[in-house]
Parts: structure tokens; C-alpha cells; sequence
């Protein structure tokens, strides 16, 4: 027999096993397998990691961005030929199909090559001053020590967003990844290692939320958190970092709609339905979990749908014939078998699914059966709260309007989509639909990275991520005022 691996976490520069030497097991959700051992580190590990990271924190601040671009640049290079090796071990350990976890890693690579291009950008701005012979501009600086708290659902793109936008700006970082996949946030951290970065720059912490996550937070030597998790994690985040007048960035959760209007075409419409609503299990924060329907096509759309999720095939991500992985955990799966009673109660019937999926080879795992509910109206729970597992609500309504009133009556506003041929009901769409992402004839998931990512209302706190949004967030603007007239000059006075 082999023996378990045992892993560590990466502080200046160096693998350390946690202070006091407490490990956590890691299974594999399909079929339970032992993965690994990895630390459970606790405050004496933030400390360390947050005093490597501020001790980097000049060298690397001062180190040119197109030279910290250049670091970047070899960990996109890393990632690509390790990607195959990334994505079966992502998949392993949180059980989305292998060709979605090549997508989670090809993001990171993505994201390298655009934010080490930043690095010969990082655009400030020079603006004419008031008085003569002076010059203004402002420029943009990083903050220092930052924390980012990532969750199991897309285990190197959501660290990627964040640590390189972090880096490239000059922040030096404590990295803390979700408990159920620490050993795809080990396999990123250890591409930087290679890719020379300076100890210290990046470093990372595996542990739960409360004995890493919260410690982080609270840490008088983390000057921002960006934390990505779920509304009730966000919140408590938020409310520890303002006591410090913290910056945080929270991407929370989801309630996303797919509307399909009479004069679609279903064909279209429904390959989009089933990527976004049972595409890596529903564990998307975009996923489509509601589906607006309009009257004329309702039955049609239904009856193709059912077909359709009965021909998905369950089973181990790494099989070639799998669709559907499992959910994350078993208590994931309780969750959401724990809303088809809900779903009962308030009215809504179980068109398929319903249930966990345990026959044979799925015994060992956390499956469960691509769900449709029928009969849903938009204010029961099924409509309202994020499930995140493979169940999609089907609403059905009369016209556009009502369509998009559907649409914004959750208190989560990340991602919607409307599938029309209508080129006036598609931009009529584009301007109503409260969401931070909208798209045309398309599902509701598949961002892309050069562009802002985040949601609006209950989805965070009105950051983004992603694009140039992310270099907002993690930089503060420097104003400075060159006066080269040899004189006092007053602004606002002298004339
Ligand atoms: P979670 O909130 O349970 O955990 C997220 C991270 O926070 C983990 O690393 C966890 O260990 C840590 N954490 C937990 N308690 C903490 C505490 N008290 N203090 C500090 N850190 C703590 O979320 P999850 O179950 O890992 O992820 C699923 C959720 O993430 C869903 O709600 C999903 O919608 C959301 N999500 C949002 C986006 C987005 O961009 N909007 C992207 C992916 C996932």
C-alpha cells in the first residue's frame, strides 16, 4: 500500500507543515478516495505568512511592474505545460468533468498573460494643473499585505483572478483556499515557486475559515481582503474588516435566470439551459438555477429539456462519458436534497431528479440526479435562495416585462441571459436586466477574463474582479503635484 502524501503550505519561500503539525484529510468526491494530508494551520501559521509577506512587501513593491510582469509571464508559460496535470487533480479533488477543469486552468493562464501585460500598463493619469508652472497626475500604488480567501467551486481560476491582479499592482499576498481543494491552490502556488517568484511575495495558508480565513481578516498587517464564498461568510467578513477600515472586495452568491421567449430558437436555447444549469454540477456561481419561460414554448422547452437530462451521464469527472460529477461533499448533496422538500411544500412539483444518485459505481460519491421543477412562481424558496447543485426552476410568465421583473426579484444580481431573435427585446434586455453580467443567446456561464466580473445587490459589494476592475480594487491612487515655478502658488486663491 502507498503511503498517504502528506503536503505543506508555502510561506517565505519555503514548504512548512503547520506550526503545530495538525493535518486534515481530503477525499475525493466521486468514489471517496484519500487524497492527501494538508495542514490545518491555525494563527501562529497567519502570522508567519503575514509577517513573510510584509517583509517582501518593499523589495517587491519597488521591483518594476514589467519585471514582475516577466515572473507572470513564465507562470503562464508553467501552467500551460503543467495543465493536464492541474486538471486532473482539480478534478480529483472536487469533481467537475476534466474538460471544465482544463477550462478552470487554461483561465489562470489566461489571466497570467493579461495581467503581465499590466505590468506595462498600469495606466495613471496626467491632468493640467490650475496654476502655471505645475504639473499634476496621479498615479496608481499598491496597498500592501493582502489577504485572498477563495472558494472549492473553480480551484486555480478564482486564486488566479486574485493573486495576479494582487501582484502585478505590487501587493505582496497571503493566498488562504477553500478546505475541500487545497491541493489545486498547492499545485498554483507551487508553478510561482518555479517561476522564480521572491520569497515571501506569495504565500499560502490551507486551514479552515475560521481558524486561517477569519485570522486574516483580522490581522492589523493585512491592509485588503478579497474574499470569494458564500453571502453569510461575505457579510461577516465585511463587518470584521470595517472595524479596521479595511478594503474588501466579496463575490458572493447567485440566483441566475436564463429567460427563453416564444420566438427563440430552442435548439439553441436549450444546449445553453443544460451547460449553465448542470455544467460543473450547478457549482457555479453563474450557474442558470432559473429558468423564465415564456407561455407560447413552455411545453415545447419542458418536454425537450426532459429528454435531454435524461441522456446526462453521471459518473467519475475523469471518465470520458461523464457529464454530471458529484457535488463537493456529502453534506452539499443533504443540502440540496433538502430543498425538494422545500420545493413540495411550497407548491412546486419534481419534474425529474430529485434525489441522490447511488447506483453502482456512484455509491461512494456525493451524486445527484439533474433536477427540473415545474410549477415554480417567483416567490417561493426554490426561486429565491442559491441551492448550488444541478436543480433549475422553471417560471413561466406572459411578456418581456414580466420577464425581467422575474429577473431582478432576487436579492442576488450576478448573471442573466435572454434568448430571443428580437433584436429590440434582446436590447431592451441588455438595458433592464439588474445583473453585473448579461448575455444574448447565450447560457448564463463563461466569462471572460479581460473583462469586469461581479454582480450587483446581493451578489457583493459593488467591486469587480477580472479586467480592470481588478487593478482598482487593489491598488489606491497617489495624487502628486509638481510645482516648478520657483514661488508659492496657491490653488483655489491666486488667480
Ligand atoms: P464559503 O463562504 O463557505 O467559503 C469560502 C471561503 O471562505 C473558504 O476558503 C472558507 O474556508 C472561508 N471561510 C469560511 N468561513 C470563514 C470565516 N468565518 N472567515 C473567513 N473565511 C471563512 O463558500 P464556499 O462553499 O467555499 O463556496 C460556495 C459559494 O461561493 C457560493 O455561494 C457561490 O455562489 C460563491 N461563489 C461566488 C463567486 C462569485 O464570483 N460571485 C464565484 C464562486 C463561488
Amino acid at each position: 500500500m502507498s503511503e498517504t502524501p502528506t503536503y505543506r503550505n508555502y510561506i517565505a519561500g519555503e514548504w512548512v507543515a503547520a506550526d503545530d503539525g495538525r493535518t486534515s484529510e481530503n477525499h475525493d468526491p466521486a468514489n471517496g478516495d484519500l487524497i492527501g494530508l494538508f495542514p490545518r494551520s491555525a494563527q501562529a501559521d497567519v502570522d508567519r505568512a503575514v509577517a513573510a509577506a510584509k517583509a517582501a512587501y518593499d523589495g517587491w513593491r519597488r521591483t518594476p511592474a514589467p519585471k514582475r510582469g516577466e515572473i507572470l509571464y513564465r507562470v503562464g508559460r508553467l501552467l500551460e505545460e503543467r495543465k493536464e496535470d492541474i486538471a486532473r487533480s482539480l478534478t480529483r479533488e472536487m469533481g467537475k468533468v476534466l474538460v471544465e477543469a482544463r477550462g478552470d486552468v487554461q483561465e489562470a493562464i489566461d489571466m497570467a498573460y493579461y495581467m503581465a501585460g499590466e505590468g506595462r500598463r498600469l495606466f495613471g493619469v496626467i491632468v493640467p494643473a490650475e496654476l502655471p508652472n505645475k504639473a499634476a497626475y496621479g498615479m496608481r500604488e499598491p496597498m500592501g499585505v493582502v489577504a485572498c480567501v477563495t472558494p472549492w467551486n473553480f480551484p486555480v481560476a478564482i486564486p488566479s483572478w486574485k493573486t495576479m491582479a494582487a501582484l502585478i499592482a505590487g501587493n505582496t499576498v497571503v493566498l488562504k483556499p477553500a478546505t475541500d481543494t487545497p491541493l489545486s491552490a498547492l499545485k498554483y502556488v507551487e508553478v510561482f515557486a518555479d517561476a522564480g517568484i521572491p520569497a515571501g511575495v506569495l504565500n499560502l495558508v490551507m486551514g479552515s475559515g475560521s481558524e486561517v480565513g477569519m485570522p486574516l481578516v483580522r490581522h492589523p498587517d493585512v491592509a485588503a481582503i478579497s474574499f470569494t464564498g458564500s453571502n453569510e461568510v461575505g457579510r461577516e467578513v465585511n463587518v470584521e474588516a470595517a472595524r479596521n477600515l479595511k478594503r474588501v472586495t466579496l463575490e458572493l452568491g447567485g440566483k441566475n435566470a436564463i429567460i427563453v421567449m416564444d420566438d427563440a430558437d430552442l435548439d439553441l436555447a436549450v444546449d445553453g439551459i443544460l451547460w449553465s444549469a448542470f455544467g460543473t454540477t450547478g457549482q457555479r456561481c453563474t450557474a442558470c438555477s432559473r429558468l423564465i419561460v415564456q407561455r407560447g414554448v413552455a411545453r415545447d422547452l419542458e418536454g425537450r429539456l426532459l429528454d435531454r437530462i435524461a441522456s446526462l451521464r453521471l459518473g467519475h469527472g475523469l471518465e470520458s462519458t461523464t457529464d454530471v460529477g458529484p457535488l463537493i461533499n456529502a453534506g452539499q448533496q443533504k443540502n440540496v436534497h433538502s430543498y425538494m422538500e422545500v420545493a413540495r411544500q411550497d407548491g412546486a412539483r419534481i419534474l425529474c431528479g430529485g434525489e441522490p444518485a447511488s447506483d453502482g459505481a456512484l455509491a461512494g460519491g456525493s451524486f445527484y440526479k439533474p433536477t427540473l421543477l415545474g410549477g415554480v412562481t417567483p416567490n417561493m424558496r426554490v426561486a429565491q435562495e442559491e441551492i448550488f447543485g444541478p436543480v433549475l426552476s422553471m417560471i413561466e410568465v406572459g411578456t418581456l416585462d414580466e420577464a425581467i421583473a422575474v429577473n431582478n426579484g432576487t436579492k442576488y444580481g450576478l448573471s442573466s441571459s435572454i434568448f430571443t431573435r428580437d433584436v429590440n427585446a434582446a436590447q431592451t434586455a441588455m438595458r433592464e436586466l439588474a445583473t453585473g453580467i448579461v448575455y444574448i443567446n447565450a447560457g448564463t456561464i463563461g466569462a471572460e477574463i479581460q473583462l469586469p466580473f461581479g454582480g450587483t445587490r446581493g451578489t457583493g459589494n459593488g467591486h469587480r474582479e477580472a479586467g480592470l476592475g481588478a487593478l482598482e480594487f487593489f491598488t489606491e491612487w497617489k495624487a502628486v503635484y509638481v510645482d516648478y515655478s520657483g514661488k508659492l502658488q496657491r490653488a483655489q486663491i491666486d488667480a
